[in-house]
């Protein structure tokens, strides 16, 4: 990782339209269910849509990267969430900035969790979160774990796993990615998946969530290239795949 390299300015003709600098939060400790997969898609669907994609990790005690044009985040285990809260909260400011700047972000399970208020675990230990998403989440007894299959209002049918006993809540600041159509969603009560805020798309599903769902990949990589460059000028992606793994994951039993 080279978090000082300046971003070069966008190319003005031709197939290089310039850097898109993806950052990847905590993949070390917030990682599961093949979450990394997200930003192996987004660097991809970048170099396909004629862009350049740069791929950064940040871990636990890194400097922060400068010119960062989307972030990805993932799950993880209760105990991943205790190791990188204290640098979380240390990075609060910087992300709420990029979240209020309109970066595109996309936020898995855990760090959908700390991305809220707090996350209090079902030992009842809290965990805050930095408050960018008004949500709450509350841990249970119950394991919700399974196939999940969501109707959104901005990305069609939505796809994917779900692993977690965390019950997320949604307040009056964000609304939900979608109404669960198979599996449980934020919670076992309000039939929600996920929420939305600013150009942040939060979600419980892993799987991994982008390769079955490119459309919501190709929203953060247009919000990401017409907040840089000023528009977004598509490419050809390669979907030859997606509907296989669609139609595959839309069979599994719950
Ligand atoms: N540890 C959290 C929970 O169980 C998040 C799990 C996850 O990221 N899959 O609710």
């Amino acid at each position: 990782m080279s978090p000082e390299t300046p971003v070069p300015a966008a190319a003005p003709h031709g197939d290089n339209k310039g850097v898109l600098r993806v950052v990847q939060l905590y993949p070390r400790d917030m990682n599961i269910y093949g979450d990394w997969g997200n930003a192996l898609v987004l660097q991809q669907r970048i170099r396909w849509h004629g862009y350049t994609p740069e791929l950064l990790e940040y871990n636990v005690g890194d400097p922060f990267p400068d010119g960062v044009d989307i972030i990805v985040g993932g799950g993880g285990q209760d105990s991943g969430q205790l190791v990188i809260q204290d640098d979380l909260q240390a990075r609060a400011g910087t992300l709420k900035d990029l979240a209020e700047a309109d970066t595109p972000m996309l936020v898995i399970c855990g760090l959908y969790q700390l991305f809220g208020r707090f996350f209090k675990t079902r030992t009842g230990s809290v965990i805050p979160g930095i408050g960018i998403l008004d949500v709450e989440t509350h841990g249970t007894d119950e394991r919700l774990i399974g196939n999940v299959k969501v109707a959104t209002p901005e990305f069609g049918e939505v796809l994917g796993y779900e692993n977690h006993s965390g019950q997320t809540t949604l307040g009056s600041g964000v609304r939900p990615l979608g109404t669960v159509a198979k599996g449980t969603g934020n919670n076992s009560s309000d039939g929600h998946e996920g929420a939305r805020y600013r150009n942040i798309v939060a979600s419980y599903l892993h799987g991994s969530l982008l390769p079955k769902n490119p459309a919501i990949a190709d929203f953060l990589i247009s919000k990401a290239a017409e907040r840089k460059f000023g528009s977004f000028e598509p490419g050809t992606p390669d979907d030859r795949f997606v509907g296989p793994a669609r139609e595959h994951a839309a069979r599994r039993p719950r």
